[in-house]
Order: structure tokens, then C-alpha cells, then sequence
């Protein structure tokens, strides 16, 4: 079965077998040799200076990270401004409100691209809970597939002295992140989506200097703690050993194919295959090309057809497609073209759409 959905991905094979090295036990140097490569290689995937830049991993999913950079980075002092045109933005939310971090939300169209004017004047008019320290915002928004722009918003944050946290979950390894801007503070990811890695490991990466100010609201998944035993080659839990062993092949193979530009690249083509040829099926983009990342598009739903139905047929010819979220599912649904997915593979898909846009011409149209 191919996984069209974002993350868990489709493992190559060897990343797959890669999880079948011994058994490790997480005291053992050997351990600690593993896990030293990890924070090494997330930190070369965009060729970060490790005397500048912390990679802080996790056992847990992307969320987790995202908790993590949250409730660790922003201070008892800081209050934070959330981004949200998307079902992930309305996490981040979420998650400030479970550890009463003082925050506000800014709610932007899912289908327009950021509305940066509303965004500076949330920044410049700051309520009675006075103004903001941070500013949180996913980078690639997974609901709709839209591509935030990043820099822009940055700017807007860099003019004011706010500091940026990213929730780069399903960007993280392929799309650009200009970690040279100043109020970039720290981004949180994940093995289990543009890196090819298996579910199980998540990473903050953040300024050292930022973890000076952190603040200890989690236990679990206390940045600092975790980063100070980390960089003391230990280890505060029992780590997923199998998922590290696995986002460590990942990330080798992922500097091998050429690194981050590369996998942009690969996953450029492979989404304009997709949405090309459905096109010519009458199947519709959501989102515009300018506006869309490289790693996951929404479709309209072909007229006369349910998503179960479309589902259905394209997991007998091995393909997991994805819902929309939540009411989009009545109308539309995404296709993601991270992982191990060839040009061959999205070729049997499309004959797989074709067919099915004509029988659903016979049979509901
Ligand atoms: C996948 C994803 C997450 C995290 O999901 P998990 O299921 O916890 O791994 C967070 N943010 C975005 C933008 C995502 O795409």
C-alpha cells in the first residue's frame, strides 16, 4: 500500500530495514552515538551552525514538538500572537490555552493567503494584556495545503522585536526555511513527513541562546531538560530506539539524494504530475499554484462522487488518499506526495481517477 496522506510516509526500503539493527539499550554509548547523529544531521539538513542552533529530540509525534517549543519557549513575561488559518494553527491555540500561556488569536481565511495588514495591526494594537514577545504560525498548513509565507511575516516580526515560532511539521526537509532571519526563535518538526522517517521521533530546533529564557512548564517534554542531557549524551526516558535508528538512514539518505533543494524538487514534480493530469480529468486544485506547498495539494471533489466512494477505489489499487478535514471530507480531499512515491506510482493513480471519473459519469452523472 502506497500513503498518499500526510505522514505516517511510505519508508524505502532501506529505512525499513534499517529499524532491524540491534537492540540498543539507551545507556549504552551506542545509544548516545545514534542519537548524537540525529541532532547532527536535522541541524545539516539546512546547513545550521551547531554553536548557534539546537536540535532537541523527542519521543513523541509532531505535536508533541510543537507543545514542546510552545510551552518551553515562551516566558511567564511573553505573550503570544497565533496565527490560525488552519485546523494546526487551532492546536497551537489549544495548546497555550492547557498551560494558560497568555495568548491571543489572529483567525485568518483558510482561503485566502495571510492577510499581513491584520496581522501587523494585531501586532501594533496590543490589548489590555499589553504586547506580544512571540508570534506562532505554521508554516505549511496541512488542512488546505496552503504555504504560509514565512518571510513576510517574519519581516513584520523582525520590525518589532517579536520572536517567531514555527510548527514546520509537514515542511520540515523540503521547503525553504531562511534560518539566517534573526526573528526566527525556533521550529518544531517531525521524522515521519519530509524526512522519510518512521513515526516516533519529533525535534525542536531552536536558538541556543533562546533556552536561557526557557521556561519548565511540562515534564515530559521539557525543552531545556531534554536539550542539557541531550547535549550531555544522555537521555532523561526510554527513546523509540527503532524510529531513531530509522530517522538517522533517513536523513543520510536524504543528504545522499541531494538534501533539502532535492527533495523540493522531487516533490515539485511529482505534485504538478497530480495536478496536471487531473486537471484534464475535471478534477480541481483547492488552492492556487502560488499559493500551495510542494508536499500535500487539496482537490476539489470530482462532482457525483463521495469521498468514500473515491477512497475506496483508490485503496484497491493501493493507493491511501486523505480526507479533508473534518466537513471539507463532504468536499473535498488531498493528496500528499511526500515518501517513497515514484512518477510510475502517480501515473497508476491517475489511471486509477481516470476510471473512476468514468464510471461516475455512468453511474451518477
Ligand atoms: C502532521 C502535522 C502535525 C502533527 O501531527 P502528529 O499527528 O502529532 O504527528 C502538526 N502540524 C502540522 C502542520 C502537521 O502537518
Amino acid at each position: 500500500m502506497l500513503l498518499l496522506n500526510p505522514g505516517p510516509v511510505t519508508l524505502t526500503e532501506r529505512v525499513r530495514r534499517s529499524m532491524l539493527q540491534p537492540d540498543l539499550c539507551h545507556r549504552e554509548s551506542e545509544f548516545f552515538d545514534l542519537q548524537d547523529e540525529a541532532r547532527a544531521r536535522l541541524l545539516a539538513t539546512y546547513a545550521l551552525d551547531p554553536g548557534e542552533w539546537i536540535a532537541i529530540l523527542m519521543t513523541a509525534s509532531g505535536t508533541a514538538a510543537v507543545e514542546s517549543m510552545v510551552a518551553g519557549l515562551v516566558p511567564e513575561w511573553g505573550r503570544l500572537l497565533v496565527v490560525e488559518n488552519g485546523v494546526y494553527g487551532e492546536r497551537i491555540g489549544q495548546i497555550c490555552e492547557r498551560y494558560r500561556i497568555r495568548y491571543e488569536r489572529v483567525l485568518m481565511s483558510w482561503w485566502q493567503p495571510l492577510d499581513m495588514v491584520e496581522i501587523e495591526a494585531r501586532l501594533d494594537t496590543p490589548g489590555p494584556g499589553g504586547g506580544f514577545s512571540h508570534l506562532a504560525i505554521v508554516h505549511h498548513e496541512t488542512t488546505t495545503g496552503r504555504l504560509n509565507d514565512l518571510k513576510a511575516v517574519s519581516a513584520i516580526c523582525r520590525a518589532r522585536g517579536v520572536q517567531l515560532l514555527v510548527d514546520a511539521v509537514s515542511s520540515f526537509g523540503a521547503e525553504p526555511i531562511d534560518f539566517r532571519d534573526p526573528a526566527l526563535l525556533a521550529v518544531a518538526a517531525t521524522a515521519n513527513k519530509c524526512l522519510h522517517g518512521a513515526p516516533g521521533a519529533a525535534f525542536v530546533i531552536t536558538r541556543r541562546a533562546a533556552l536561557k529564557s526557557a521556561v519548565s512548564r511540562t515534564y515530559y517534554l521539557d525543552l531545556d531538560r531534554l536539550a542539557k542531557l541531550q547535549d550531555q549524551r544522555n537521555t532523561p526516558f526510554t527513546p523509540a530506539v527503532h524510529a531513531y535508528y530509522a530517522l538517522v538512514e533517513a536523513l543520510r539518505e536524504h543528504e545522499e539524494q541531494g538534501g533539502r533543494a532535492a527533495r523540493y524538487a522531487r516533490y515539485a514534480a511529482l505534485a504538478e504530475q497530480v495536478r496536471s493530469a487531473f486537471q484534464a480529468l475535471g478534477i480541481y486544485a483547492v488552492l492556487s499554484l502560488q499559493e500551495s506547498s510542494v508536499v500535500l495539494r487539496s482537490y476539489h471533489l470530482p462532482a457525483g462522487l463521495d469521498y468514500a466512494t473515491v477512497h475506496d477505489a483508490a485503496k484497491s489499487h493501493g493507493f491511501v488518499i486523505y480526507a479533508g478535514q473534518g466537513e471539507l471530507s463532504k468536499t473535498m480531499f488531498r493528496i500528499s506526495t511526500m515518501g517513497e512515491i515514484t512518477s510510475a506510482d502517480i501515473k497508476r493513480l491517475i489511471d486509477c481517477f481516470a476510471s473512476l471519473a468514468r464510471s461516475g459519469n455512468t453511474m451518477f452523472g
